[in-house]
């Protein structure tokens, strides 16, 4: 982990006031246990909290102690800063990971912020529901979804969205529709601080058969053109308008460029690769990298999908 210190370390009081409400916290967690990429410091605290009850009080408790919450799903799009994260690491089980069907025909569910989505995929599968083939091949929660209006070949996260369950910093519970959340090409319009809690989500009728069919076939084909070896957050930057950002990489001549035990793909130049004992540093200099050089020949600014956590004030470029 590193040696880091908290820069501002959870204070008791803290601690016990989340005590007192059942959230128990863990000081000084190991990140890179749940980050895709294997990298990332410690987190001053963490904690999993099983219920809509639960979170209300870390967002009260938080608000009233001016203690930031970084709320994490499956940690396959973050970058986690090798010093970590101060503050407290929250992550969504119990009944905020449960899916729960909400009519005789299965059209509406309710699916936790924690449910994982290859979950979800397989579940479908099982009983024949379709429309939630969007969530396919993506490894995340569905908190993170939401949060990245995630997609892939088939379709994003917004087509089966009805509405969220959020909770603001502060401890109010708001259900935001899908409009009001505004989704567009992996983004969201969540209130600063917000906490996805559990969604509503549509399937859709139709031939069951064919859904598997699709689901399967695009699944073959992304085993087939994607690096799974090596630990990555999938595509690192979003594709700008008519283009694609793994094009101008390879057209930069990236592939294969190395720094550390980071390394830009060389199946899929959108993919950047922890070879093994990369470090957070490690990766963000060559995504940088990939900035700067498609940028110098192509004049096009790549924005990162990726997001960066933690505390990276001390971090040298
Ligand atoms: C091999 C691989 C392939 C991938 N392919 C795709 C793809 O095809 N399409 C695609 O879109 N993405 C893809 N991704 C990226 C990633 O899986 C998605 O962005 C996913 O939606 C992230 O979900 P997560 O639960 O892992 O979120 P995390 O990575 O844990 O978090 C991402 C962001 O969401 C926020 N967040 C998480 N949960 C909540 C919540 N409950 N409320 C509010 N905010 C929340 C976090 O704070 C963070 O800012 C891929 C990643 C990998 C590793």
């Amino acid at each position: 982990m590193g040696g880091y210190r908290s820069a501002v370390p959870l204070s008791r009081a803290t601690s016990e006031a989340l005590a007192a409400r059942g959230v128990a916290v863990e000081p000084d967690f190991d990140l890179s246990t749940r980050a895709w990429w294997r990298v990332g410091g410690p987190a001053d605290g963490f904690a999993t909290v099983s219920s809509l009850d639960e979170l209300v009080a870390v967002q009260e408790v938080a608000a009233a102690h001016d203690l930031p919450v970084f709320v994490l799903g499956n940690g396959s799009n973050l970058l986690v800063s090798d010093a970590g994260v101060r503050g407290l690491v929250l992550v969504l089980g119990g009944a905020l990971a449960e899916c729960e069907v909400l009519d005789d025909d299965a059209r509406e569910l309710r699916v936790g912020a924690g449910f994982k989505l290859t979950v979800l995929v397989s579940r479908s599968h099982r009983h024949g529901w379709t429309g939630l083939e969007v969530f396919a091949g993506i490894p995340g929660t569905l908190g993170g979804a939401i949060r990245m209006n995630a997609g892939a070949g088939l379709g994003e996260t917004v087509e089966a969205l009805v509405d969220a369950e959020v909770v603001l910093r502060g401890g109010e519970v708001r259900t935001f529709t899908v409009d009001e959340l505004r989704m567009s090409y992996r983004t969201c319009h969540l209130p600063e601080g917000s906490i996805v809690a559990r969604a509503r989500l549509k399937t859709r009728g139709g031939d069951p058969d064919a859904f598997r069919e699709r689901v399967k076939t695009f699944l073959e084909r992304r085993k087939a053109t994607q690096p799974l070896k090596f630990p990555s957050c999938g595509s690192t930057f979003r594709n700008p308008p008519g283009d694609y950002a793994g094009r101008l990489i390879e057209a930069a001549g990236l592939k294969g460029y190395t720094l550390g035990q980071a390394q830009v793909a060389e199946k899929h130049a959108n993919f950047v690769l922890n070879l093994g004992g990369a470090t957070a540093s490690d990766l963000r200099r060559v995504i940088e990298h990939m900035q700067r050089t498609v940028h110098e020949q192509f004049g096009v600014e790549l924005e990162r999908e990726v997001h960066y956590a933690g505390d990276w004030s001390g971090w040298q470029p």
